[in-house]
């Protein structure tokens, strides 16, 4: 079977995929292929951090890999936390801290200006080195207090615009996965290594 690496330990994530393509497809975790270095993300911008990252792994083990960024874009916060939304309220990565942020400096935002976006950017280096990206969006808007507790990270605050005014902490998880930047992020690439 085909082995392709996915430059991550998140066992959710990680799952996800294997249950996509594991018929045809044998997802490797960094822990798999004995990878417990600290890899650099440090670009200032997702889809750069997603290519750091599997550029990490393709140029230390030589093996097909791919890996995702993920950042949350406020308009009012001017596109903020963005590529720093896992440390937006500091280095400790704290969803709920970083929730709190957002809520404190959206305080006098209106409603009809708390429009965001979550964008997810896969980059996969397929064996010949060639790079190929895959970009999933999805729009919504940042609620004024939370809601639900489902999911992760900033789920409880966004509102997806598609959908019944339920945030994505409310909803099950396949009903987020069939709207969510990373589920559309995911398809793509899947559609693409399954029509190779
Ligand atoms: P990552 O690139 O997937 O690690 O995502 C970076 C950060 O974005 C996470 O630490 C979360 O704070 C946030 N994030 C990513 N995906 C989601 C999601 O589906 N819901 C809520 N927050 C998310």
């Amino acid at each position: 079977m085909r082995q392709i690496v996915f430059a991550t330990n998140n066992a959710h994530k990680l799952e996800e995929l294997r249950q996509i393509m594991g018929s045809r497809f044998e997802i490797l975790s960094l822990n798999d292929i004995d990878c417990h270095d600290d890899i650099p993300e440090t670009a200032d911008n997702i889809k750069d951090n997603a290519k750091m990252k599997a550029d990490y792994i393709f140029s230390h083990y030589n093996i097909e890999c791919f890996a995702d960024d993920t950042g949350l874009e406020i308009d009012a916060l001017g596109g903020e936390p963005g590529v720093y939304s896992a440390r937006y309220a500091g280095p400790g990565h704290d969803s709920e801290a970083n929730i709190d942020k957002v809520l404190r400096l959206m305080h006098d935002t209106p409603m009809d200006q708390r429009t965001a976006r979550f964008r997810t950017v896969i980059t996969l280096i397929e064996g010949n080195g060639e790079y190929h990206y895959f970009e999933g969006r999805v729009e919504g808007l940042i609620l004024t207090e939370r809601h639900g507790t489902g999911g992760f990270g900033y789920d409880s605050i966004f509102q997806p615009i598609e959908g019944d005014e339920r945030t994505f902490a409310e909803m099950q998880s396949s009903e987020k996965n069939a709207i969510s930047h990373r589920g559309r992020a995911t398809a793509q690439l899947v559609a693409y290594l399954q029509g190779k």
